[in-house]
């Protein structure tokens, strides 16, 4: 370790502490803080992110990072110091092609836009929305802008999210996948037999289901000693540091899902961030590495796991004891088929495995059409409502229920979306080199066992932390960069036996 490495790391190490305060005030905001706290709030949270970005961007700091380049120059970011460095130089670089007046201008934008978007939605409005969108729309192209030369416009925005992966990489991915998936989706709806999840919608009492979805998350190794879950509307995972990763469920006293495959899926996130290094604590590379490979983890934990035969065959003697009333009369395998029942739905949040990279893809191809300009704004929902149709089979009634549903644009997060899909996608591809790993998977699981499991993401994903891109993760555990192979191999064997399509 050099000398100026350290004294950038301690730099690092400070911004890290701002951000993990404003981290906890955000996650207090969510789950505990009177409504009345807002206002102050949101001054406490604004002064902090101004202090850490000041630092962020200072020429002290651009000094420290100048140098420290020079120390690490030529090693591979296998190497701590040196992954360290080229990610604090990629944020640092982006960070200071953004004029502050341009930040300015477009948080005072998306604050405003956002309650004109919440009452768009209510009213089933678009045009109320449209103009702020509009502004929104141009002022993501003046971000991309920032970073010319680009290959596509749309790269700038997806590498927000998706460090180093271009858009034509994404695209030709989709573009594979999306017809299959089409295809199959048709297939269940008019060659498969009857499934149903009726019983799913029973009553299930809400205090059981916390019991529930605690026993299960601390078989899954989440820790709570550097952890805890609490409620909030909409699930999520913070975390400040490796020894405090926090996580939020729901519950629903007439619908068990929300509760019982958000609180796996949010631990799935969790215990990315508690199995990163500790020596990487308090450091830019204590995070996932992006949003897909956070979201494989989540989706991997929720369905490959959760959603599966074997975890039933261990779980549900214990869900049916819990639920007398609602379960007794249901037997294992169909709970298990209600629980992977496939039916198109106008609601991304609310889709099911097989069809929510739908969902996923038209949003990624409205996105970039509107950021080519090859789309206007005005046409967006019968763009929107056309591809509905040709994807998902089913007609759009109202634009509350189609192109306003979604928080995403109203805060600017172009580049968002497609991060989710490709998690589901990356999930698989880890999924199939597990399976190669631990021949008796399966056994483990209706054992209720997922040390072997869980060790195996340690070591091959989660200790890393951000040290490498997710390409070159992706290619490091499985050999090949991203693909949709081994995702709709997925899909097709586990949907062709619900279904029963041969
Ligand atoms: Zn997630």
């Amino acid at each position: 370790m050099g000398a100026k490495t350290d004294h950038l790391r301690q730099l690092l190490g400070e911004i890290f502490d701002l951000n993990a305060a404003s981290a906890l005030l955000s996650w207090d905001q969510q789950t505990y803080m009177p409504p009345a706290g807002a206002e102050g709030r949101s001054m406490q949270l604004a002064t902090l992110s101004k202090l850490s970005h000041d630092m962020f961007v200072s020429d002290e700091f651009g000094e420290a990072l100048q140098a420290a380049q020079a120390e690490v120059a030529g090693q591979p970011p296998e190497v701590d110091d040196a992954a360290l460095v080229r990610r604090a130089a990629r944020d640092f670089d982006k960070q200071r092609r953004v004029p502050s007046e341009y930040v300015a201008e477009f948080t005072r934008l998306t604050t405003l836009a956002h309650p004109i978007w919440e009452k768009a939605r209510a009213d089933a409005n678009f045009a109320h929305f449209r103009p702020s969108l509009e502004q929104i729309v141009s002022m993501r192209r003046d971000y991309a802008a920032f970073f010319a030369p680009y290959d596509h416009v749309y790269d700038p925005l997806l590498d927000d999210f998706e460090p180093a992966m271009p858009t034509k990489q994404v695209k030709a991915v989709f573009d594979a996948l999306r017809p299959q998936q089409v295809e199959l989706v048709r297939a269940t709806a008019e060659r498969g037999r009857k499934v149903s999840d009726a019983v799913l919608h029973r009553a299930f009492d809400v205090e059981r289901q916390w019991t529930f979805g605690v026993e299960v998350i601390r078989k899954l190794g989440y820790d709570f000693n550097a952890g805890r879950q609490d409620k909030s509307v909409h699930p999520f995972t913070t975390s400040f540091g490796v020894r405090d990763v926090r996580i939020t469920t729901r519950l629903d006293p007439k619908f068990l899902n929300p509760a019982l495959f958000g609180t796996i899926h949010e631990t799935g996130h969790g215990l990315y961030e508690q199995g990163i290094a500790v020596h990487l604590d308090r450091t830019p590379l204590a995070t996932g590495t992006s949003m897909a490979i956070h979201e494989s983890q989540s989706r991997m934990w929720e369905n490959f796991v959760g959603r599966s035969r074997p975890f039933w065959v261990a779980f549900y003697p214990r869900l049916k004891k819990l639920f007398p009333e609602s379960l007794g009369d249901v037997k294992l395998d169909d709970f298990y088929r209600a629980i992977n029942t496939v039916e198109p739905s106008l609601i991304r949040v609310e889709a099911d495995e097989a069809t929510y990279n739908l969902h996923i893809m038209l949003r990624f191809e409205l996105e970039m059409e509107l950021m080519s300009g090859t789309l206007a704004v005005k046409d967006l929902p019968e763009a929107w409502n056309t591809r509905v149709r040709d994807y998902l089979g089913i007609a759009v009634p109202d634009d509350a229920q189609g192109v306003l549903q979604d928080v995403h644009w109203s805060f600017g997060g172009f580049g968002y979306f497609p991060t989710y899909a490709l998690g589901n996608l990356v999930a698989a591809q880890l999924w199939e080199v597990i399976e190669k790993d631990i021949p008796d998977l399966t056994s483990q699981i209706e054992r209720a066992e997922f040390g072997g499991l869980l060790g195996w993401l340690r070591d091959k994903v989660h200790r890393h932390g951000a040290k490498f891109y997710p390409d070159e993760l992706l290619r490091q555990v499985t050999g090949q960069s991203l693909t949709p192979e081994p995702y709709l191999r997925y899909l097709r064997a586990k949907f062709g036996e619900v279904y029963e399509l041969h």
